[in-house]
């Protein structure tokens, strides 16, 4: 840990993807850390807990010291296989390397809890975010205890339906919006895979699947080891292939189980066998009615000490599997440019600093989606294969230049160093 003769307080609320990630990578500089979440622990959701992370967010995992851990519960593929929905034509295959990890979400906020546990990172279980006071030097938060929590400044990772946001003036009547789109989570264990020769042939390679057509797409992975396999089967007819859909004012909520099995399956059934067996044996699956934030949010209030990251921030669709990869990149970037500060310490600048570094990377994958939905939304019997333009895999090109190469740590340090708001280098 680096000696800090200031160590701030940092007050973090959401332990989630990038909060933790925040907690951890400040801790390791010496400041003082209490993460403040709602939930009392990490359980397992009721199904649909698989997660995809690329290269650029292992990148800023492989920072926290959790390496053999990560090992432990993360799969990994060598080929994206994309296949036309109605019949499983292969379309393309594609080689795959250093690309993207597939892990369960719990799994991965256990590993993150304990590592910053470890660390010394204070947390305050089932307990969530009242409101929040500005005084001279700090912030002091109210907690549902009723206690009052004195930080030098407050990170809201509180996702999509956060209540540090509307506290930063400007955000008050931001909600977020449903796009329309549905996504269905489906988890289904290898013994009920294999009880099928095609649903079972599905492990028999370690590939990211993926089927596509119809106003919709399907992406499936092997978790935990290959125990279970992962299906995220994304819905794009609501809305006509909308990006936008309108707001029917229930953003409180944005899951539940889908209570009419058999008008599911009967929804997916251009889809070529392989997707229906699979379909056929699980009883149950979630549906996300899939919601985001507009672009004009304020990440930050006028101090600079209060700051938003990830979905808090940013809510996108994720049919890019970056959302949770982007709370990992705002909470590295966050964190590299606060190391490179000295006292006394110029919050706005860095607030200011760290919006004007994040919004076009946000605004850059939002662009992907787009591509993606497009591409899912052509007529059914015109999927493109390798060769026309755009598909999948030359996305996965744009994937590997644009976002997985990408190391957000440097690019901070680049760009605040570039800045040069604080002096000479730490
Ligand atoms: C269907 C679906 C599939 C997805 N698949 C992927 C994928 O494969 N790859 C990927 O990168 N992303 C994926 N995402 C996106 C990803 O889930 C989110 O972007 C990511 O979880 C955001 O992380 P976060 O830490 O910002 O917020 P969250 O994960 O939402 O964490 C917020 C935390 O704050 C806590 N909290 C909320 N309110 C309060 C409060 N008032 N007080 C205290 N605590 C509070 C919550 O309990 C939670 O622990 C997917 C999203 C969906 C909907």
């Amino acid at each position: 840990m680096a000696d800090t003769l200031h160590a701030l307080s940092v007050a973090i609320v959401g332990g989630g993807v990038g909060g933790l990630t925040a907690a951890i990578t400040l801790r390791q500089q010496g400041h003082n850390i209490t993460v403040i979440e709602q939930k009392q622990q990490y359980l397992d959701s009721n199904g649909g807990g698989g997660l995809s992370i690329s290269f650029n967010a292992i990148r800023c995992l492989l920072r926290l010291g959790i390496d053999e851990e990560l090992k432990q519960i993360a799969d990994e593929a060598t080929e994206w296989l994309v296949q036309r929905h109605s019949d499983g034509v292969e379309k393309s295959r594609t080689k795959v390397e250093k690309w993207r990890i597939f892990v369960h979400r719990t799994d991965l906020l256990r590993v993150l809890h304990r590592r910053a546990a470890q660390l010394g990172v204070q947390f305050m279980f089932g307990q969530s975010f009242q409101s929040l006071q500005e005084v001279e030097h700090g912030v002091k938060v109210q907690i549902s205890n009723g206690e009052i929590v004195d930080a030098d400044v407050l990170l809201g990772a509180d996702g999509i339906n956060s209540k540090v946001r509307p506290a930063i003036p400007g955000n008050r009547d931001i909600p977020p919006e449903l796009t329309g789109h549905r996504t269905f989570l489906v988890d289904v264990p290898k013994q009920k895979m294999d009880q099928h020769p095609d649903t079972a042939e599905l492990y028999s390679l370690p590939a990211f699947q993926s089927w596509i057509g119809g106003q919709r797409a399907i992406i499936g992975w092997t978790m935990r080891g290959r125990e279970s396999y992962h299906f995220q089967m994304n819905d794009h007819r609501v809305g006509n292939g909308e990006y936008r859909g309108t707001n029917d004012g229930s953003t409180e909520r944005f899951v539940s189980r889908v209570a009419d099995m058999p008008a599911f399956r009967e929804s997916w059934k251009d889809y070529e066998p392989t997707v229906r067996q699979m379909l056929d044996a699980v009883e149950s699956c979630t549906e996300w009615k899939i919601a985001e934030l507009p672009e004009h949010v304020a990440w930050s209030d006028a101090s600079g000490r209060v700051i938003l990251i990830g979905d808090a921030a940013h809510a996108f669709a994720p049919f890019a599997g970056q959302g949770a990869c982007m709370a990992l990149e705002d909470a590295t970037v966050l964190s590299a440019m606060i190391s490179r500060m000295k006292p006394p310490y110029d919050w706005p600048a860095v607030a200011q600093a760290y919006a004007r570094m994040r919004q076009p990377r946000i605004h850059l994958i939002r662009e992907n989606i787009r591509a993606i939905i497009a591409i899912c939304c052509q007529p059914a019997d015109d999927v493109p294969g390798p060769g026309s333009a755009p598909t999948m895999p030359h996305l996965l090109k744009d994937e590997f230049e644009v976002v997985q190469n990408y190391d957000a740590f440097e690019e901070a340090l680049k760009v605040w160093d570039t800045l040069r708001l604080n002096g000479e280098r730490n």
